[in-house]
């Protein structure tokens, strides 16, 4: 889901008369919402206030995710959710002028852009979660383009090298260890022998996949 941004970070409008805390983005009332990283439920807004029904989530990093305008919460205080775990329902409660989402950020008190990551609240990627998994401590709020970018350059090389690096380990010993069996196996016979070989190198390839 592409996710359209009606507000943006910062901005002055008639609407948002101080510069706006997060971001708004569209979304049918019902729509579910995820957690965009591992964390625990810090506060819920029972819709008493302008954020109507929401959700705040302190997040691994120390960063805290504020969702507002909800129609259903599904979560309570205390609870630790999962990145991409469901945590409520996207509305049109509290004070607000259509359906839709607010997502803010917080680091260290101060509200930081959310831009990077508000369509994490929307969208599950397992790729990005197995990309990201351990480094939440460390996340930046890069751009987009350049996230993406930081990503892709990581993953490629990394497994890469990580593979040939295994392969050129392993391929010897596999050889030597083919080899073998075929010996031992060819004095009983041939055909035995090269099933038993074959055998060998397709199960040591799937052992070090
Ligand atoms: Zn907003």
């Amino acid at each position: 889901m592409i996710v359209r941004i009606t507000s943006k970070f910062g901005e002055v409008s008639s609407i948002h008369k101080t510069p706006h805390t997060g971001i708004d983005i569209v979304l049918s009332e019902g729509t579910p919402l995820r957690s965009v990283y591992d964390g625990v439920i810090e506060k819920v807004y029972d819709g008493s206030t302008n954020i109507g029904k929401g959700i705040k989530i302190r997040f691994e990093d120390g960063t805290e995710g504020i969702y507002g305008h909800l129609s259903e919460v599904k979560v309570k205080v205390g609870e630790m959710v999962r990145d991409g775990q469901i945590v409520g329902l996207s509305g049109n409660t509290g004070r607000s002028t259509g359906e839709h989402l607010h997502f803010a950020l917080q680091r260290h008190g101060e509200f930081v852009d959310p831009s990077s990551i508000v369509d994490k609240t929307v969208n599950y990627s397992w790729i990005n979660h197995f990309f990201q998994n351990g480094k939440v401590g460390q996340i930046d709020f890069f751009s987009i383009p350049e996230w993406i970018k930081g990503k892709f350059t990581e993953a490629t090389i990394g497994n890469t090298v990580d593979f040939i690096s295994d392969m050129a380990l392993a391929l010897p010993i596999i050889t030597v260890v083919s080899l073998s069996v075929y010996a031992l196996l060819n004095m009983v016979s041939s055909r035995v022998a090269k099933l038993g070989a074959l055998g060998t190198v397709v199960y040591s390839l799937i052992i070090i996949h």
